[in-house]
């Protein structure tokens, strides 16, 4: 999915792409990655402000996302917006690929590593550092499936998919569902309720999770 073809384009979404911004009352998507793994950890961090330092991991696929962006930009042919790029993808019979998308919903928002926007689907992708495609992380692209459709209502089917940030091979992909839907609603609720001071986060059962965790000195499980 990586190898360019003739029928294939990359675009930029003109500016404002994307905000850093915490935004209020809202979930930061990648949270639900986390809540799926630990729900603790959220409390942890984002509650009692526990600071624990980024895994070897976050950094290095910090600097990969860096760099695939950079790639995509020097590659990038045209400016269009999400839209444009649906009507134009349809008209040609066309791919268009953009990276970072910025996007925004009812309690969710996020950036998207890369969507490919085909005649007949969107594939909404996220890069990871390996190669197994782990429940968490479809929870978080079903995170990304979620809001994009709520900000944009695709007339095409949305598709999630995991790819190896490495290799470029995508290790799952699976059509956008109404049960998905219900699951990133539910997580988002759980996230909200730790937020409030509702909820202390459910800590996981797994002993192996608790041993590479970054807050497992803070944690009193
Ligand atoms: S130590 Fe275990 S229970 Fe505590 S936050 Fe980490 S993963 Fe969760």
């Amino acid at each position: 999915m990586n190898e360019r073809s003739e029928n294939q384009s990359n675009f930029v979404i003109p500016p404002p792409k994307y905000s850093f911004e915490r935004i209020e009352n809202h979930v930061p998507i990648h949270l639900l990655h986390t809540q799926a793994y630990c729900e603790r950890q959220i409390y942890l961090e984002h509650v009692e402000g526990i600071e624990a330092p980024p895994s070897a991991e976050m950094i290095s696929g910090s600097e990969k996302h860096d760099a695939l962006e950079e790639e995509h930009i020097e590659k990038a042919e045209i400016e269009l917006s999400i839209g444009n790029a649906f009507v134009k993808s349809e008209k040609e019979g066309i791919t268009l690929i953009s990276r970072e998308v910025f996007v925004l919903g009812s309690a969710t928002y996020g950036r998207i590593d890369e969507i490919i926007i085909e005649p007949k689907r969107l594939i909404i992708v996220d890069d990871k550092p390996n190669a197994i495609p782990y429940f968490t992380n479809q929870v978080q692209v079903w995170g990304y499936c979620h809001t994009f459709k709520e900000m944009y209502q695709p007339e095409i089917p949305i598709f999630g998919a995991l790819r190896h940030v490495d290799t470029g091979e995508i290790t799952w992909m699976d059509q956008f569902q109404e049960e998905h839907a219900l699951r990133v609603i539910d997580g988002v609720k759980r996230i909200q309720a730790i937020f409030s001071g509702e909820s202390q986060g459910e800590p996981t059962s797994n002993a192996r999770k608790c041993n590479s965790c970054r807050f497992r000195q803070s944690c009193k499980k």
